[in-house]
C-alpha cells in the first residue's frame, strides 16, 4: 500500500487545488502563514485510515488491525468529518469547499490503498464495509507493496523503490496544481478564494 509520501502527496493536492487560492508566490505565502490549518487539515485526512496501525504497534504487531474496519469508506468518511469539526473548532471559520474536500482526502485513500499491489493475505481491503465483506484489490494494481515484515524490510531497497515509484505517479500532479496556483491571474493583486 502506498506510504506516508503517497498518501500525503495525493492529499496535499487537493487540499493545494480546492482550498489554497491562486496568486503571487509573495501573497501565497502570507496566506499560508494565516492558514495553515488548510493544509495540516488535507494531510491529517489524508492519513486519517492508517491510523489503525495503532493498536497493532501497542502490542508489538503493527498488522494485527490494519487494513480491516480502519480501511473501509465510512471510516474514511468519518474520519474527514471528524478532522473537519476539529479544524473548524480551532480556526472558525473556513475556506467554503473544506468538508468536501477534507471528505475526498480521506476517501483518497482508500482509493489509493485499493489500487496496491497487495502480496499478503486477506489481499485487499475491506472497502466497502458493512455494505460488503469482501476484501477488495485491484486486478490492475498502480502502487507497489511495501514490505513491513520486519525494520530491516522497512528500509530495504525494495521499499525505496516502492515510495519512489509512488513519488512518481504522485508528485507530478501535485506540482502541476502548485504551478497552476502560483501563477496569478490577470489582475491579480492579491489571491482569491
Ligand atoms: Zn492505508
Amino acid at each position: 500500500m502506498p506510504s506516508t509520501v503517497g498518501h500525503s502527496l495525493i492529499g496535499l493536492t487537493l487540499g493545494v487545488a480546492c482550498l489554497v487560492p491562486r496568486g503571487l508566490p509573495t501573497h501565497w505565502r502570507d496566506w499560508l502563514r494565516a492558514n495553515r490549518g488548510t493544509l495540516l487539515a488535507t494531510f491529517i485526512a489524508a492519513n486519517a485510515c492508517d491510523l489503525d496501525y495503532v493498536p497493532g504497534l501497542l502490542i508489538g504487531a503493527p498488522n494485527y488491525l490494519h487494513r480491516w474496519l480502519g480501511h473501509t469508506v465510512l471510516w474514511a468518511a468519518l474520519a474527514g468529518f471528524v478532522v473537519w469539526l476539529l479544524w473548524r473548532r480551532s480556526a472558525g471559520r473556513l475556506p467554503r469547499w473544506a468538508l468536501p474536500v477534507l471528505l475526498a482526502a480521506a476517501v483518497s485513500h482508500i482509493l489509493a490503498d485499493y489500487s496496491d499491489e497487495d502480496t499478503r493475505a486477506p489481499f485487499g481491503i475491506l472497502a466497502l464495509w458493512p455494505f460488503s465483506n469482501e476484501f477488495m484489490v485491484s486486478a490492475q494494481p498502480l502502487f507497489w507493496s511495501l514490505d513491513k515484515s520486519s525494520l530491516a524490510a522497512v528500509f530495504s531497497w525494495h521499499n525505496i523503490r516502492t515510495v519512489a515509484h509512488e513519488i512518481l505517479l504522485t508528485l507530478p500532479p501535485f506540482l502541476a496544481v502548485l504551478f497552476y496556483k502560483l501563477r496569478p491571474m490577470r489582475h491579480d493583486a492579491a489571491p482569491t478564494n
